[in-house]
């Protein structure tokens, strides 16, 4: 099935002119549970990984010793997926089994720096997602992995994110069974198995990248449009979620590749390439939700009658505080290391 997003509630470019030397586009990925194979774009499905070539791990010095078991995590979604199926809570039998399955474990005597086989997040073929920055080399196949813990960085809670770009036509013998970890720090890391769907839409920069004059009077009539809002709500009118710029016409919410990030929770800073100090463009978002917030004007069509829960997090992904993660490329050189955000 496709994904449609719904036009926008209205035409920004009619109210703002300026916006149109702006206008940009990027990849809806549109993730839904299926059953992918290494051959298709996913998020958390098998990877087109030759048999030969060592896994990806995370040596960055951090506890790893504590966590969830995965298929513990698989376990406790398989249950609640069955109680939504069955229309009803869990059973006690099943409360107790959760109880067990959220247990934290331990592995003793695990260094700080001990190799853990890093989760494989999401494979995207150029040839699937149109807005797809493209690789180094002639490489046409992105794969992203992260590390199950939130032990990075310099706050000490920031993922640690790997990219690889491959020649799919390059590889031969497949494998089929990844190293996984022990222990998961996170649940929130573990991705269920999805297809994609992808869907090219329009784009604008996040208000406050804009020249400022524009983004003054952009917020100028955000204003007045809650205030006509509120004003109606106190007369006792059904007042619908005013429309926004940033929740209804600039980026849309969910994992997309290509476009603009938003810098909805820090504000925006300049992220330039350490290799070349050029400024780096969006490679990938990986949001926790698929739509929400405003007036949920990105939920697709086809998905018009799904309540949010579970069916906006598909992926079961979480990012930082139910945020996103923003990866971003060189545009000067692909081969160049990637930086990201978390927002
Ligand atoms: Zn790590
Ligand atoms: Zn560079």
């Amino acid at each position: 099935m496709t994904r449609t997003t719904p036009p926008r509630p209205l035409d920004v470019e009619a109210l703002f002119p300026e916006l149109a030397r702006y206008r940009g586009t990027t990849t809806r990925l549109h993730p839904r549970a299926g059953r992918p194979l290494a051959t298709d774009s996913s998020v958390g499905g098998p990877l087109l990984w030759p048999v030969d070539e060592p896994w990806p791990v995370c040596v960055e010095p951090h506890a790893r010793d504590r966590g969830r078991r995965l298929p513990d995590i698989r376990r406790e979604r398989e249950l609640w997926a069955a109680a939504r199926r069955r229309d009803t809570g869990l059973t006690d039998a099943e409360s107790e089994l959760l109880d067990e399955l959220k247990r934290t474990h331990r592995a003793p005597g695990v260094p700080e720096t001990a190799p853990v086989p890093l989760i494989g997040l999401a494979q995207l073929y150029r040839r699937d997602v149109p807005d797809l920055l493209p690789g180094p080399d002639g490489a046409d196949l992105l794969q992203v992995f992260w590390c199950p813990f939130e032990a990075h960085g310099r706050t000490g809670y920031e993922p640690y994110v790997h990219l690889r770009w491959r020649r799919s036509a390059e590889v031969g013998e497949v494998l089929t069974a990844p190293p996984l970890p022990e222990l998961v720090g996170f649940a929130g890391y573990v991705p269920e198995p999805c297809v994609l769907h992808p869907e090219r839409v329009v784009t604008y920069p996040f208000a406050g990248l804009l020249p400022q004059e524009l983004c003054d009077r952009i917020d100028a009539w955000e204003e007045a449009l809650e205030e006509e809002a509120e004003e109606a709500a106190d007369r006792g009118a059904d007042a619908a979620e005013p429309v926004g710029y940033q929740y209804d016409l600039s980026i849309p919410p969910g994992w997309h590749a290509g476009g603009y990030a938003s810098w909805h929770r820090t504000d925006p800073y300049a992220v330039d390439c350490r290799a070349c100090a050029a400024p780096m463009e969006l490679l990938l978002t990986v949001d926790t939700s698929e739509w929400d917030g405003g007036s949920g004007s990105w939920k697709p069509v086809e998905d018009r009658d799904l309540p949010p829960h579970p069916f906006a997090r598909p992926t079961e992904v979480v990012v930082g505080n139910h945020g996103e993660l923003n990866v971003f490329a060189c545009p000067a050189d692909p081969g160049h290391p990637h930086r990201w955000s978390v927002q």
